[in-house]
């Protein structure tokens, strides 16, 4: 095949385009990492991380994004920061356009682009930065002995509110079921914590406030009775839509947009690979990112080689 700018271009810097880079860095491949913001992901915006391996008593998530990060430059992973605007397969030769007008062609392709958070479309869009927020560990300290709205039933809507709770006077977790689904242990602690109410069966259906949040409108699915909480902030934490609409229609998407691979990670389009919250897997997490973004550069090593 015609010469290609690389073999490799890994599109998205969280922990599954960190791993790739890591991987085909100590490989040598000729590879390039993009990332279109902050390199580590949605990591560096976790507070606290106890269940990834190796740290016995947890690691901060911005520390273990950093550390991701400097294993990677260590192995002498190039990176460039770049949004990454296109797709483009000219059957085995892959081009992959750029943020500033720029495109490069690649043999292989590994998407990592992740996933950002759900929205809840009830006028939240109007307090961005003025009380709504979706990061603990970034605008947490703004709200010191202040009253928040968390949102969500999950495992990291109740960490993240934990953490909160190191600063608010109160915080009230409201969520659409009667129990949460986080995992056991995160619902002891948050059951123990004095500083949380637990709104149960209800939803947010709206906020109110001049410059920024000062109520919070919560409704009861069940009665169907709507009340407003006096409240400074609201945190939502429902879950992800994935980083997939510069993709257009190039690869094969499930419903929620996320990327269908096999068991290597592969797509519907040979040489394009996914790995980590961006493809259809039925769990989220660091681990899984990392250990799918280790397959998909052995996928693509074998692809290349195959050419
Ligand atoms: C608040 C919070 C707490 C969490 N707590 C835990 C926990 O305790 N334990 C755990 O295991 N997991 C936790 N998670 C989940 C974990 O962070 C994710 O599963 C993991 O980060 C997924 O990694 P990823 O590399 O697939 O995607 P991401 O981390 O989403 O990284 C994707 C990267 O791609 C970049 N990108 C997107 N589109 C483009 C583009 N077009 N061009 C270039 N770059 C692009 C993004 O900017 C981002 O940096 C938490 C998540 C959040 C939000």
């Amino acid at each position: 095949m015609a010469p290609t700018d690389y073999e490799l271009v890994i599109i998205g810097g969280g922990p599954a385009g960190l791993t790739a880079g890591i991987y085909a860095a100590r490989a040598k491949m000729d590879v390039i990492m993009y990332e279109k913001a902050a390199l580590g992901g949605q990591v560096i915006v976790s507070d606290w991380i106890e269940n990834y391996p190796g740290f016995p008593d947890g690691i901060s998530g911005y520390d273990l994004g950093e550390k991701m990060l400097a294993q990677a430059k260590n192995l002498g992973l190039p990176i460039e920061i770049e949004d990454v605007t296109g797709i483009e397969v000219d059957g085995e030769k892959k081009i992959v356009h750029l943020g500033n007008n720029r495109s490069v062609t690649t043999k292989a392709i590994i998407i990592a682009t992740g996933a950002s958070p759900k929205k809840l479309n009830v006028g939240e869009s109007n307090f961005m930065g003025k009380g709504v927020s979706f990061c603990a560990t970034c605008d947490g300290p703004f709200f010191r002995d202040k009253t928040v709205v968390a949102v969500g039933g999950g495992d990291t809507a109740v960490q993240e509110s934990l953490f909160l709770t190191r600063f608010v006077k109160k915080l009230y977790l409201v969520h659409r079921r009667d129990e949460l689904r986080a995992t056991k242990i995160l619902q002891e602690r948050a059951s123990k914590n004095d500083k949380i109410e637990f709104v149960w069966d209800s939803v947010v259906s709206g906020m109110d406030g001049f410059f920024s949040v000062e109520n919070v409108r919560v409704k009861n699915l069940k009665t169907g009775e709507e009340r407003s909480i006096k409240a400074e902030g609201c945190f939502i934490w429902i879950g992800i839509n994935p980083n997939t609409s510069f993709l257009g229609r190039t690869l094969n998407l499930d419903d929620g947009g996320f990327i269908y691979t096999n068991g290597n990670m592969e797509t519907s389009v040979p040489g394009v690979f996914a790995a980590g919250d961006v493809r259809t897997t039925p769990l989220k997490q660091i681990v899984t990112a990392v250990g799918d973004a280790a397959i998909a550069v052995m996928s693509a090593e074998h692809y290349i080689e195959n050419l």
